[in-house]
């Protein structure tokens, strides 16, 4: 089912969804398996699974020599949802992102998907690899998340990249996109970022699900901002409850977000990460009861490894 039938099904009520990534290479799917089984009582209307790019590793050699090779830590984003989908039936969602896919390879990505039944895809352009500073797109490859969702939507239509194609079957995605409540990083500022976002709902964007934040006045803010600009789709929140002392600095620097005061005062006082823990699942407890409070659609939990968290939280606010 679609993600906007789910909203429509709901009736008003708060849906929670989670995140997930696919294991490392050479990890069991049991590990997934293992993250997601305490979460399926709460009736999850579907479970996003992350898609992650080939990374550059480099070896130095004793005589001076570096080597350069191409390696995928998390490959398996497909076989993920299809096992999701066959084993809780649960609709799942893979990533698509423009980085590392020609039009052609995407095109036959989603002919792929379309046969496992998945009705849902998240359409994202992708960071920059770690040697590049700006994102570069494959030759004959989508350059923004724009492009990707237009793809997607012409595919839905029926017209595929090879126009001699006759009698096409059209897919039937409902297409989610990103959105960013302290606006995306590359961005000049949040008006342009969301001048953007706009064209991605133009282009055929069903819904959108936000960066993760930990102050719901930026959500709240960045909806109001959105609606003015004539955006309509349901704009889902994304969440996640610290868990470490060292995500202080490292969700900032990786998300490019802030933390309050208060909460980062409370970490720092915290004896150890059992005691982070606890103060993340209070304050993302208190953040969704906010967030329901205000009838969002969907909470969409960040579970990432962590999936204890998120399911203290959801069994406090169920
Ligand atoms: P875009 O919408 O293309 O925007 C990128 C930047 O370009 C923005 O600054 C925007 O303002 C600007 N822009 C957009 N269109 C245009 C245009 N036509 N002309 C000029 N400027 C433009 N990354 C992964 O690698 N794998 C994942 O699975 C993944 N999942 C994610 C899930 C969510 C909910 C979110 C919020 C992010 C996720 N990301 C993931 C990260 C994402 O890929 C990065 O944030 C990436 O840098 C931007 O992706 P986007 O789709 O938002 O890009």
């Amino acid at each position: 089912m679609k993600v906007v039938e789910h909203i429509e099904k709901s009736q008003g009520r708060t849906l929670c969804s989670v995140e997930i990534l696919p294991p490392l290479k050479g990890q069991n799917i049991e590990s997934t398996f293992r993250g997601l089984d305490p979460l399926i009582e709460f009736n999850l209307p579907f479970i996003d699974v992350t898609y992650h790019r080939e990374e550059f590793e480099y070896t130095e050699y004793p005589d001076g020599r570096l080597e350069k090779r191409i390696v995928r830590k998390r490959p398996g984003t497909v076989g993920i949802c299809a096992a999701i989908q066959n084993r809780y039936k649960i609709d799942a969602i893979p990533h698509v992102l423009c980085g590392s896919f020609n039009k052609e390879e995407t095109e036959n990505f989603l002919i792929d998907l379309g046969f496992l039944g998945i009705d849902n895809v998240m359409a994202l352009r992708g960071d920059s690899l770690k040697n590049e500073t700006y994102f570069v797109p494959e030759r004959n490859g989508n350059r923004y998340a724009t492009e990707l969702v237009s793809q997607i939507s012409d595919m839905n239509k029926g017209i595929y990249l090879d126009k001699e194609l006759l009698d096409t079957a059209p897919t039937n995605f409902c297409i989610g996109v990103a959105g960013y409540p302290e606006k995306h990083m590359e961005a000049p500022s949040l008006e342009s970022d969301i001048h953007f976002l706009k064209e991605k709902v133009r282009n055929g964007a069903d819904y959108i699900i936000t960066q993760m934040f930990f102050d719901n006045r930026k959500y709240f803010d960045f909806v109001d901002k959105c609606r003015e600009e004539g955006i309509t789709a349901p704009i889902i929140p994304g969440i996640k409850p610290i868990a470490t002392k060292k995500q202080l600095n490292m969700i900032p620097l990786r998300f490019k977000v802030d933390l309050p005061d208060e909460l980062v005062k409370m970490i720092v006082k915290a004896k150890n990460d059992d005691a982070v823990k606890q103060i993340g699942i209070e304050w993302c407890t208190e953040q969704c009861r906010e967030l329901m409070k205000a009838r969002v659609p969907v909470i969409h939990f960040y579970a990432t490894g962590r999936t204890e968290n998120v399911r203290e939280v959801i069994s406090r606010i169920q």
